[in-house]
């Protein structure tokens, strides 16, 4: 068996005249089509030489066939590697000579463009197109492969995918995913959020990153449903799909779109069962506006490339806004103390640390990092900071690389965050630390504001609400954060151009 490939098209197996996606020009993509057209994929990368654990890189745009190229990689035996479509030929030379996949996927548009890289990384070139147009080679070797396939046998523990980190903090590194990683943490995400094969997901997310190909397609995929499957979040196209979808799951910036968009209301969402956000942390203030205007609770959860997902917000529960909720079913999660690797007792802000089937193998060719980030019970250090409340819920103050050293004093960015958006015509806020000639650190406010505000009375306000180290010495105004395709503010970003503000 493929534990993978056959665990996720378990339920959709039985029902193959069921649509499993419903694509951008209105055709219907049935589970057969996803056995067949995941069968060609398998047969073409055969016979260009993928053989069990050979890495399989793609940068393509988001297309049902891209999709199928996945599971494709994984009925072969192979390593299903996204990047993400926004690198530039430099950063794919990183990556490539990383991987060292046996074959690179491209976008037909970028093939002379990449054409020297993939050989200098010893990979061989296919395109992979999305409109008739453009249909890539690879597309092409699938169309005339068989739609029959004997799924290649693996075990758990083997790789089934790597995916780069976001590259957020730091240069991204690759984590290796096991089958059981990815299968086990679709099947927790099925039943704790109560997926079945009635429902209707609006996917907007892209399939580079851990959401969009796994938290999304493949909860959606074990659980036997259909997917609203868009090339990318469009609030057009959000509101045409909408009347059709039972459940959508975004990262928080789509949230606030959508909030900026009068159309939003509680009748258009009135048959919607479920919204969830993750990828970066949810304002508490946009998570009550969304349940002001539509009477639905977002659910926020928590994960990482490396972990999958950790924490759920409850399906039943209380959705606690500014919380990602409770370690899911088979997910240890504690809080220690940075320093020291001691746990510490509810309600104290320590490093998190995670344990389960859901946790990744380690980086791809970095034994020393792979090593320094697990405990050797087991347990990895995700650093992220964050607090459990005494009814359990797991709080995220941020990341340990955000944390603000001044003066001796920890400041966690978040906690100055949460009181400058308090303010009024503060629209959101990044807080950083950069260099300061007696404290090491200074804390500097980036503020995207409504209105014209003052910075002097900004700082006067924040004067009755944060003790003094952790008032900002300078607030600055910006038009809008700096963010990535998942939504991830960009502190490095912020730090570098605020770098001589306190010097
Ligand atoms: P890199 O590791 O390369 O710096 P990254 O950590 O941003 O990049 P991802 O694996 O895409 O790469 O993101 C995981 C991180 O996203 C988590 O460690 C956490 O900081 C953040 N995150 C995810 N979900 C949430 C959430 N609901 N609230 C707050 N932060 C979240
Ligand atoms: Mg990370």
């Amino acid at each position: 068996t493929n534990p993978l490939f056959d665990g996720l098209l378990a339920t959709g197996r039985t029902t193959p005249d069921k649509c499993f996606a419903i694509l951008p020009d209105g055709r219907e993509f049935t589970y057969a089509d996803v056995e067949a057209v995941s069968a060609r994929f398998a047969n073409a990368l055969v016979a260009l030489g993928v053989e069990p654990g050979d890495r399989v890189a793609v940068q393509a745009d988001k297309s049902i066939e891209a999709l199928m190229l996945y599971l494709g990689t994984v009925r072969a035996g192979g390593v299903f590697l996204p990047l993400n479509t926004a690198y530039t030929p430099t950063e794919i030379d990183y990556f490539l000579n990383d991987a060292k996949p046996r074959v690179f996927v491209c976008d037909p548009a970028k093939r002379d463009g990449l054409a020297a890289t993939a050989e200098g990384a010893g990979a061989r070139l296919e395109t992979l197109g999305v409109r008739a147009m453009d249909a890539g080679s690879l597309n092409a070797q699938a169309d005339a492969a068989s739609g029959e396939f004997a799924t290649v046998a693996r075990q758990p523990s083997d790789l089934a995918a790597i995916l780069y980190t976001s590259g957020t903090t730091g240069r991204s590194k690759g984590a290796m995913l096991t089958q059981d990683n990815l299968l086990s943490n679709a099947e927790v995400l099925r039943d704790y959020w109560r997926f079945t094969a009635e429902d209707v997901l609006l996917h907007l997310l892209p399939i580079f990153h851990t959401h969009g190909l796994f938290v999304a397609s493949n909860t959606a995929m074990i659980a036997g449903g259909t997917m609203i499957f868009l090339p990318k979040f469009d609030v057009e196209q959000v509101f045409k799909y909408l009347p059709r979808a039972t459940a959508m799951m975004g990262v928080p910036t789509f949230y606030t779109r959508l909030l900026a968009d009068e159309r939003l209301n509680r009748e258009r969402t009135a048959h919607m069962r479920l919204f969830t956000s993750g990828s970066a942390p949810l304002l508490a203030e946009t998570h009550r506006a969304f349940e002001e205007r539509t009477g639905q609770r977002i659910l926020e959860r928590y994960g990482m490339t490396e972990t999958n997902m950790s924490t759920s917000n409850p399906y039943d529960g209380e959705r606690r806004a500014g919380t990602v909720g409770f370690p899911l079913p088979g997910v240890e999660l504690r809080i220690v103390d940075a320093e020291t690797a001691k746990p510490l007792p509810d309600g104290e802000i320590g490093v998190i640390e995670v344990k389960g089937p859901n946790v990744f193998c380690g980086y791809w060719q970095m034994p020393e990092k792979t090593a320094a980030e697990f405990r050797a019970d087991g347990f990895f250090i995700t650093g992220d900071l964050g607090l459990i409340d005494p009814q359990g819920y797991v709080t995220i103050v941020g990341r340990g690389k955000d944390l603000i050293i001044s003066g001796g004093f920890n400041i966690y960015p978040k906690e100055v965050e949460l009181a400058l958006d308090e303010l009024p015509g503060v629209v959101e806020s990044a807080v950083v630390g950069v260099p300061h000639p007696d404290f090491g650190e200074g804390v500097v406010g980036v503020v995207v504001a409504r209105r014209a505000l003052d910075e002097a009375e900004l700082t006067g306000a924040l004067a009755e609400r944060l003790a003094r180290f952790k008032q900002p010495k300078r607030i600055v105004f910006v038009d809008e954060l700096p963010r990535n395709t998942m939504g991830k503010v960009q502190k490095n970003i912020l730090r570098d151009r605020f770098a001589d503000l306190l010097g």
